[in-house]
């Protein structure tokens, strides 16, 4: 069974979509070459398989040659083709993530593009899917997940890339607070500080090092926070601690997969912080 990845660069939430009709007119028409990604060798069997009629290139890592593919046939655009099959552990999902990474650098380096335009405005099908099922049966690893790693390679900068994938999981984040209502602030107390006088949640700090004077953070206008901090999104108190209500960087995609050891010290604890800073701090501190 193929199925169609597809994200779309207009919107952040929401922003893929698996197609299960593989035949449509763009796929027939478009002149790209499906580059098959090989975890492992019966994935090339699987792809050239289904994939007689398009331009199949198998990428297993190899970066030179690659390139040398692309700019010999003059490929303007590629697909990703990916063999559910071969995606078993979290092993295998490091093992794509690194072989995507590098193909989205190669293509960038050759003006080459990932992906060709779909039906909806701002569509971009990214994606052939083979031997799809609804669920991968690996911890915290969705297929929608997957396909967001074809788009953070369309971003042309790294720094674009690096607001990605911070905006994506704050966006997340931002959605479980709200719907589940995590912190349940009434006349603008929220649940650890119903008791008491605070109006403005765990947005305090002490004044500085020696003072025991707390005051209120400065990007909190209005009620609103307007630094977009990850390490404070990731905050919760021993309140909502001891219901149960924790995240960890390890549980989201983006952070855990993407992010190196230091990065991951970073967005954890950079509290108080403005995002535009936390950037700089994961473009300082990637690795090249
Ligand atoms: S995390 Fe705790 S202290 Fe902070 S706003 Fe929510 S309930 Fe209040
Ligand atoms: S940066 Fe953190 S502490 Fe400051 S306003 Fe935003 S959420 Fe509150």
């Amino acid at each position: 069974m193929i199925r169609i990845g597809s994200i779309n660069l207009k919107t952040e939430d929401n922003d893929t979509k698996i197609n299960h009709n593989v035949r449509t007119n763009k796929l027939s028409i478009a002149n790209f070459t499906v580059v098959g990604i090989l975890l492992n060798e019966p994935n090339n069997e699987v792809i050239s398989n289904q994939l007689k009629e398009f331009n199949t290139y198998y990428f297993e890592g190899n970066c030179a040659k690659l390139d040398k593919y692309l700019r010999e046939y003059k490929v303007k655009y590629v697909l990703v083709g990916i063999n559910l099959n071969n995606l078993k552990s979290e092993n295998d999902v490091k093992k794509y993530i690194r072989y995507i990474r590098k193909l989205g650098k190669v293509c960038r380096r050759c003006k080459t593009r990932i992906g060709i335009m779909g039906d909806e405005p701002g569509e971009i099908i990214s994606m052939l899917i083979f031997n799809y099922r609804d669920n991968l049966n690996i911890k915290n690893i969705k297929i929608e997940d997957l396909i967001e790693s074809t788009k953070v390679e369309m971003y042309r900068t790294r720094r674009q890339r690096y607001e990605y994938i911070y905006d994506k999981t704050c966006n997340m984040l931002d959605t479980e607070f709200r719907t589940k209502n995590l912190c349940d602030f009434k006349d603008n107390k929220c649940l650890e500080k119903r008791k008491s006088n605070v109006v403005c949640g765990c947005c305090r700090h002490y004044k500085n090092l020696f003072s025991n004077q707390l005051v209120k953070c400065k990007y909190l206008k209005n009620k609103k926070c307007t630094a977009k901090c990850i390490s404070c999104k990731l905050f919760t108190c021993d309140t909502l601690q001891k219901k149960g209500i924790k995240f960890r960087v390890r549980d989201f995609y983006f952070l855990n997969y993407y992010l190196n050891p230091i990065q991951k010290f970073i967005v954890k604890y950079s509290v108080f912080t403005h995002k535009n800073k936390i950037i700089k701090e994961l473009m300082r501190t990637s690795l090249k």
